[in-house]
């Protein structure tokens, strides 16, 4: 899978996305990337890619041309016109369900903002879909950009090296994952629990689903609504709740 990044910083990005599992899948061949310097583009004399917005206000916003210019650079070169993504504050919040469906996609164009934002009309004539990564105000698109390209790689063929790594863990059927543990046994007094060296690998797969539904149910309320809960995920939350029930009985009442 191709990326392809159009943006004012292109040194941020390059050195982000050259190491550890990224690196490795860059090198192997199973994703590349195309970091387009904005700036490159322009037909200012001074290398102006920004201007004051219109009707006044705090900032500065990044010119269209330059984009454009440089987004038709790429659809020449390519001979076909890429998907493309513009990260922003104001858009869809960026979801694993997001990741997994661009993950199918043979090459993905994403626009890194910077100051104030982008000319509307530059949004308009790219037909950029709007994803943000939180509700909060980044300073540019870079990081966000960073964040989709990594989440997205992991789930592009060949990127992980146990494809399995991907599928079981958080957010797949709407549950965090279960908690982890490694050597050693006892670390500063806590042990590892017993289910997990029993070798009995149906007691520890339901002893996962048990924590994530827990883990899940206590950060995520929101998540935990959508799951879709078997008779012996059931079973289990109402023994827990009795359980709960029993412990707040025997707890002292304060006056
Ligand atoms: N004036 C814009 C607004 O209020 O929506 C914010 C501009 S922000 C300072 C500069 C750039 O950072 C944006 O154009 C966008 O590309 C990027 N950015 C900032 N926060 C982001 C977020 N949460 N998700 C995705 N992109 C973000």
């Amino acid at each position: 899978m191709r990326f392809t990044i159009l943006t004012l910083f292109p040194e941020m990005i390059e050195q982000g996305l050259s190491v550890s599992i990224l690196g490795r899948a860059r090198e192997k061949g199973f994703i590349s990337f195309d970091v387009r310097n904005i700036r490159d583009y322009t037909t200012e004399r001074h290398g102006h890619v920004d201007d004051a917005p219109y009707g006044g206000g705090a900032g500065m916003l990044m010119q269209a041309d330059p984009i454009l210019r440089c987004y038709r650079a790429v659809t020449e070169e390519r001979g076909r016109a890429p998907r493309v993504v513009y990260v922003t504050p104001q858009g869809k919040q960026f979801t694993q369900a997001d990741a997994k469906m661009f993950a199918e996609e043979e090459e993905l164009l994403i626009l890194c903002g910077h100051y104030e934002g982008v000319d509307e009309r530059a949004l308009q004539l790219l037909s950029a879909e709007p994803y943000s990564i939180g509700d909060y105000v980044l300073t540019g698109g870079e990081l966000p950009a960073m964040v989709m390209v990594d989440a997205i790689s992991r789930m592009a063929p060949g990127v992980l090296s146990n494809q399995e790594s991907g599928e079981i863990e958080s957010f797949e059927g709407n549950l965090l994952e279960y908690p982890q543990y490694t050597r050693p046994e006892v670390y500063e007094g806590l042990r590892v629990p017993s289910v997990l060296l029993s070798g009995d690998h149906k007691k520890v797969a339901q002893w996962r689903r048990e924590q994530a539904l827990l883990r899940t149910r206590e950060r995520r309320p929101d998540l935990f609504s959508k799951v879709e809960l078997t008779k012996a995920d059931c079973k289990f939350l109402r023994e827990q709740a009795a359980k709960e029930a029993e412990k707040n009985e025997d707890r002292p009442l304060y006056f």
